[in-house]
């Protein structure tokens, strides 16, 4: 065994082996319903909207359809199948950001069940939970919510924080963690962003915000405040060390020094990003501003850790027509890599380092042949999650010969399948 520490080095004895084990990956952006789409809205709808091309704005009216009608066993099923398919690609931990608050037709509940659904399913399977409860207050700037957004919107943010409080009770009793989240600019008015803000800091807890994924939202943004999602963000005191900006796709040279100055954090999500057609995030220019980059699967279209980190390298290849773009003098890719993929996730979601968290993979062929660091490296341009062998959560066992050893599998397809026969 080749043990790899948190900065992707090759630690110990390093002469060569059959595996690689490294830390435990996290998963900072999850949005584990959207599991149903996969392979669902891979196809051009009809005229319309659509004649003008398909973009992310008709992926969510499909993604909406879905959100309307799930109950909370379907959450249930949907969560324990992502979550699953997460531990057997080595991730270890999973801040999910949810949103869908109330039951179908947006009748409220009288306790958080959505939000113990996930908890259980989450516990049921092993993985470490933090539960980014989600403000959504409205469908734009002088928009009103549309019928499908009703479920995930409180009436005002007192009671929202209310709700959060409350989730806090059901889910930490199964282990899992409590932070927040603003859904957006676009969903969310400045008072609403403020109070949440204020709220993360006196409780120390991680806040995280979609911003910048798409062109419509900076517009909008700029009509309605005058300037652009980030310095909205740092105007509200929503910017800080326990911030998380999801995607930053969009952002500007000013922004990048409001982050850094902030000590914000950025998650990109490259597999999701890709599918939806938002964009490439500058993420060298936040790089260089030393600025912590962690990862997401989001909506889950594909799950694989080694997939995520090396499309942050090689998304920033195709934008700059450069190679290594990531790689600092003297370093190599795994060291670029797997920081982001462990300590950068953890801080994200405020999770203590835990050494019992670990994943091996089958060495590469390069490592075998005596060159650890190729092979290491090889992991990551070649590699996927099917080359995890072993996990261990907190010194669990949740994953041995690539199968999961904490739920019966059969059982967590079995359910799926019947969630998306109904969805079909
Ligand atoms: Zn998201």
């Amino acid at each position: 065994v080749v043990v790899v520490d948190v900065q992707g080095n090759a630690v110990g004895d390093t002469s060569g082996g059959d595996v690689l084990e490294l830390p435990g990956f996290v998963n900072a952006h999850s949005h584990a319903f959207q599991r149903a789409l996969r392979g669902r809205v891979e196809h051009r709808i009809g005229a319309g909207a659509a004649a003008a091309g398909d973009d992310f704005w008709s992926w969510r009216s499909t993604m909406y359809q879905d959100a309307a009608r799930v109950t909370v066993d379907d959450v249930y099923a949907l969560a324990r199948w992502a979550y699953a398919d997460m531990l057997r690609a080595g991730f270890v931990a999973v801040g999910e950001f949810h949103y869908l608050h109330h039951d179908v037709g947006a009748k409220p509940f009288a306790s958080p069940e959505m939000s113990l659904a996930l908890a259980r399913a989450a516990k049921d399977v092993g993985i470490k939970l933090v539960l980014l409860e989600t403000a959504y207050a409205r469908g734009g700037a002088n928009k009103p919510l549309s019928d499908e957004q009703r479920r995930f919107a409180f009436a005002d943010v007192d009671a929202f924080l209310a709700h959060v409080e409350r989730s806090k009770k059901l889910v930490e009793p199964l282990g899992a963690s409590v932070g927040v989240a603003v859904h957006s600019v676009r969903a969310c008015p400045r008072p609403f962003i403020e109070r949440i803000a204020t709220f993360a800091r006196e409780k120390n807890m991680p806040l995280h915000i979609h911003a910048c994924e798409q062109q419509k939202e900076l517009e909008e943004c700029r009509w309605e405040h005058g300037m652009a999602p980030v310095a909205l963000l740092a105007e509200c005191k929503a910017l800080g060390h326990n911030t998380t900006l999801v995607h930053a796709t969009h952002i500007e040279p000013d922004d990048v020094e409001r982050i850094r100055a902030s000590s914000t954090l950025v998650c990109l999500t490259p597999s999701t990003e890709r599918n939806l057609g938002d964009g490439l995030c500058p993420i060298s220019s936040l790089a260089k501003a030393w600025v912590r980059i962690c990862i997401g699967t989001d909506s889950h279209a594909r799950i694989d850790a080694v997939d995520e980190l090396r499309s942050l390298e090689e998304h920033e290849r195709l934008r700059t027509e450069k190679r290594n773009v990531l790689v600092l003098p003297n370093t190599r890719l795994a060291q670029a890599l797997v920081p982001r993929g462990t300590w950068a996730g953890m801080q994200s979601l405020l999770l203590r380092a835990d050494t019992g968290d670990r994943v091996r993979f089958a060495m590469p062929i390069e490592g075998r042949a005596g060159d650890v660091a190729a092979g290491l490296d090889a992991l990551f341009v070649g590699g996927s999650s099917k080359d995890v062998v072993d996990v261990t959560v907190a010194g669990k066992d949740v994953v041995k010969a690539g199968k999961l050893v904490t739920a019966d599998e059969r059982d967590i397809e079995d359910h799926a399948l019947a969630v998306l026969k109904r969805l079909r």
